[in-house]
């Protein structure tokens, strides 16, 4: 039989959040391989091997699942929220991009709601014009480039959504994005601080930039920047479509 890998996402927690696509995925699947909390998440089943692995090693998990699917097996990466997010697909492509040999394997991204989605979802409508998103992890690149990325995309006016705020590793870049913030935008400017949304510790805490302290985000929540015309409409926040 041959093999194939799915990349699949797992939403951001809620079992409802999973598609049917990725759930048909996982129900077919020898194995399955990705960092230990998302793997914890599937049940296990006789002929489903589970393969966790510690964070930092995205490209040797993505190595090891082409090499099972060459072998035949039948592979899920996941990822929490969509894969394609700061998340195991493109570390997929990494690998595969120096091996001509695996070129032609089966495989597929399969999507899944982003935690900036789900987060906007639950606080109305946020994200209702033009955004982006941005990962304020400095693993992969220079607080610099961070930085950067935030004061322009502020001046352009674009909502923004933060992934990965703020680690017990590096709690200090966190608070240089706010004093960017501070320089570019009007006191006013509303902010959403959404963690573990769709699980049953979900949070999602709305409030002035002027109120906003370092220690509001973590690893687990997704910070949402408005745009200057985002605004609040009883308990909701939206962005009005046009601006
Ligand atoms: N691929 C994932 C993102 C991985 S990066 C996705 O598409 O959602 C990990 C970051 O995602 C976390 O630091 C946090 O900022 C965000 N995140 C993931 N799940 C979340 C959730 N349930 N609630 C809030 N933020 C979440």
């Amino acid at each position: 039989m041959s093999g194939w890998l799915a990349v699949a996402g797992l939403g951001p927690g809620a079992d409802a959040l999973i598609t049917p696509e990725v759930q048909a995925a996982l129900a077919e699947a020898t194995d399955v391989v990705g960092y230990i909390p998302y793997v914890a998440r599937i049940a296990p089943r006789p002929g489903l091997t589970l393969h966790p692995s510690d964070n930092r090693v995205e490209l040797d998990r993505a190595r090891d699942a082409l090499r099972m699917v060459a072998e035949g097996r039948r592979v899920v990466v996941v990822s929490s929220g969509d894969p394609g997010v700061f998340a195991m697909a493109s570390a997929v492509f990494e690998a595969l991009e120096p091996c001509p040999e695996w070129h032609g394997l089966d495989i597929r991204v399969l999507p899944g709601i982003t935690a900036m989605l789900a987060a906007a979802a639950a606080a109305g409508a946020p994200l209702g014009h033009d955004f982006c998103a941005i990962n304020l992890s400095d693993n992969l690149k220079p607080l610099d480039t961070v930085l950067r990325r935030v004061r322009l995309a502020a001046e352009a006016d674009f909502a923004m959504a933060f992934y990965n705020p703020r680690s017990r590793a590096r709690p200090e870049g966190f608070g240089r994005v706010l004093e960017v913030l501070r320089a570019c935008c009007e006191p006013g400017r509303l902010m959403i601080f959404a963690r573990a949304v769709s699980t049953p510790e979900q949070a999602l805490r709305i409030l002035p930039l002027s109120e906003v302290t370092e220690d509001m985000a973590d690893m687990r929540t997704v910070v949402i920047v408005g745009s200057s015309r985002t605004r609040q409409v009883g308990r909701f926040t939206y962005t009005p479509r046009s601006a």
